[in-house]
């Protein structure tokens, strides 16, 4: 298969035309209303705040470090914010900083030359309040480009939670309602895994797995004695290929593939640009409008509808007004509530679709920073094994609060974690010594270090939520999310289990256990942002209907996350997609019967 690389001449877009939608946001979620409407035969306008970037440019995946004139690291006028910086100081993270160029703390891990482009300058787009670890991409495809590609389903534990165990909010759609389009989403984009039969991790259409390694396996076998499961990393990734798709092609498991914050430059790992959206501007259907930073739904007076939406174009500065018939918001759960709340009309005071008050509230996402880092001892001195060249190692699957009840939390909790020999030894950094006896023992024990950590369910409440910031605006004069946001008492006792479990698992493996992670990292960490307009049958109490419809504006769409009811433990991305192609097939349909 030969890969189609685009390098589509810039041209003015037409903004004259009423086009049937206008999406905002170009990631996981736009990517894909803008495939499903357009394969609907509607004609769409997406807007996204970012560049569009020549990715292949950007990631050189299979560049080694000694090709590099800094090692891959950024140049030094750029920084990257430390954990320290985020547990000490409260936001806006960047103020002060004498970098000419401040990101997130992702670009902290190897190879920031990398993706210094695809996340945001935190100079330019500053927020305020309580801690958060906000990790924003903006460029076409948005966190696409460099997500870490686990991909995993929820199940009616999770949209049935409040049946389990009483606390907060069943869904309005159950697995049944969802399952028909997560298996449209895998055949569309590929996914890699194999097959468990678990109830309460669905399995997904899965094309070739990605092979366990001997600690892996050894950990595999343990688990299964005490009821738990290891299963080879379920990727976002086609390792088989898609016929239909020529922009991407089948993972070859190369040499440098475990870069982070990294992305994939065949493509094989899913991202937006070329899963979703270069087929959907073949069918000439799609029109995109990078540079083009969206700040107001607007409202035709006359019925309280949406009319359009009104951007700056961060090049110029001017501002444009982009009409449709229907808005479709998918600019990523924080940024999805901030748009709303700013879209402040006489028919909607408090922001659009707000009728409730619950825009920007119920927040929820995943807690994570225990973890545990161990040595299998009879690999240590082993041969090298190619263990960069995968799309992932493992995952554990939650355990807790399935058939039983734990007697100090709700809900529960998953482990990602991977072992064998890396581009860089991943231990080197905690082993004691120094000269040739440091090397070798580095050496030793590069195939032979394993480690996993916790990914864990944070309850949606009211009082975790964001509002607009009075004063404080970004670099083209908008007004910035403000924070109020804490993990509460059932997360701190969660993170604690986490730890534990995590060295039971390792001692019950015979695995020698080099540390154990107690702490939670920062509010934020784990950048599975959800919740902030959540689903739900009543309009008093929700924002959307089971359709990601508003229930004030029908012509009125948020598709990603902040639909969310609650954050479940599993990786949200592959659910994102397959409740936006569900939202985009129903109000295609109600286009078509003239209902919108
Ligand atoms: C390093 C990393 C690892 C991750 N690992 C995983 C994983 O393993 N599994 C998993 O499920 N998820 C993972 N995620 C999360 C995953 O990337 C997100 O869940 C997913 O991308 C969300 O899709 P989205 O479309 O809502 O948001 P995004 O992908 O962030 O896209 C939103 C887009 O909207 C644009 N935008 C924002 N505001 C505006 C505006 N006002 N006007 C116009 N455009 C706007 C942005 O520029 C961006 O392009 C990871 C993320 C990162 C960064
Ligand atoms: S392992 Fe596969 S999916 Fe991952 S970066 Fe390498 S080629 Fe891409």
């Amino acid at each position: 298969m030969t890969l189609q690389i685009r390098r589509a001449p810039v041209k003015e877009v037409d903004l004259q035309t009423v086009y049937d939608a206008v999406v905002v946001g170009s990631g996981a979620a736009g990517g894909t209303a803008s495939h499903v409407l357009t394969s609907r035969g509607l004609k769409v306008l997406l807007l996204e705040a970012g560049r569009k970037l020549d990715l292949e440019k950007e990631l050189r995946s299979m560049e080694w470090p000694y090709d590099h004139p800094r090692r891959g690291q950024m140049p030094p006028d750029r920084e990257a914010l430390r954990l320290n910086e985020y547990t000490i100081r409260n936001p806006p993270y960047a103020q002060g900083s004498k970098a000419k160029h401040v990101y997130s703390y992702v670009q902290g891990w190897s190879g920031s030359d990398y993706s210094k482009n695809i996340v945001v300058d935190e100079k330019a787009n500053p927020y305020t309040g309580t801690k958060y670890a906000w990790v924003r991409a903006r460029c076409l495809g948005g966190k696409s480009n460099i997500w870490g590609r686990l991909a995993l389903r929820l199940s009616d534990y999770d949209f049935k939670a409040k049946s389990h165990d009483g606390y907060g909010e069943d869904w309005p759609i159950s697995y049944a309602d969802v399952a028909p389009y997560y298996d449209k989403v895998d055949l569309y984009l590929g996914i890699s895994g194999h097959k468990e039969n678990l109830p309460h991790l669905p399995d997904s259409l899965f094309q070739r797995t990605t092979r366990l390694n001997p600690a892996e396996v050894r950990l595999r076998r343990t688990l299964k004695k005490m009821d738990r499961v290891l299963t080879p990393y379920r990727a976002g990734v086609t390792t088989d290929g898609l016929k239909h798709n020529k922009y991407r092609s089948r993972c070859f498991g190369r040499g440098a593939c475990s870069r982070r914050a990294g992305g994939c430059d065949i493509h094989a790992a899913f991202d937006s640009p070329t899963g979703f959206i270069y087929p959907a501007e073949d069918t000439g259907r799609l029109t995109v409008r990078t540079n083009s930073t969206a700040y107001e739904v607007t409202v035709d007076p006359a019925t309280g509808k949406a009319r359009g939406v009104a951007f700056v174009d961060t090049v110029t500065g001017k501002h444009h007004e982009a009409r449709a018939r229907v808005v479709v918001v998918a600019a990523s759960t924080l940024e999805s509530a901030r748009l709303l709340l700013l879209s402040r009309s006489a028919a909607h005071p408090n922001g659009i679709g707000n009728s409730s008050g619950h825009v920007g509230h119920n927040f929820c996402e995943h807690v994570m920073g225990p973890s545990v880092s161990g040595l299998v001892k009879e690999m240590v001195g082993k041969p090298r094994t190619l263990d960069d060249g995968r799309p992932g190692g493992f995952y554990i699957p939650r355990f807790r609060n399935l058939k039983d009840r734990h007697p100090n939390f709700i809900r529960a909790y998953g482990f990602e974690g991977g072992s064998g020999t890396g581009m860089f030894p991943g231990a080197a950094g905690s082993t004691p010594g120094f000269g040739s006896a440091f090397k070798k023992t580095v050496r030793d024990n590069a195939g032979a270090y394993i480690d996993m950590g916790g990914f864990g369910e944070v309850l949606a409440r009211y009082e975790n939520w964001m509002d607009i910031d009075p004063q404080v605006k970004d670099r083209w004069g908008i007004p910035v999310l403000r924070f109020h946001y804490n993990f509460g008492d059932n997360e701190r006792k969660m993170a604690a289990d986490m730890a534990d479990t995590a060295r039971e698992m390792f001692e019950a493996a015979g695995i020698e256990v080099l540390g154990v992670d107690r702490e939670m990292l920062t509010e934020g960490w784990s950048i599975h942002e959800l919740g902030t307009a959540r689903m739900g049958t009543d309009p008093k109490t929700s924002v959307l209907n089971q359709f990601q419809q508003s229930h004030d504006v029908k012509n009125l769409f948020v598709v990603d996350g902040s639909s969310h009811v609650s954050a479940s433990c599993q990786n949200p991305t592959w659910t994102i997609m397959a409740l936006a192609w569900r939202s985009c097939d129903h109000l295609a349909d109600e286009l078509q019967r003239g209902n919108l």
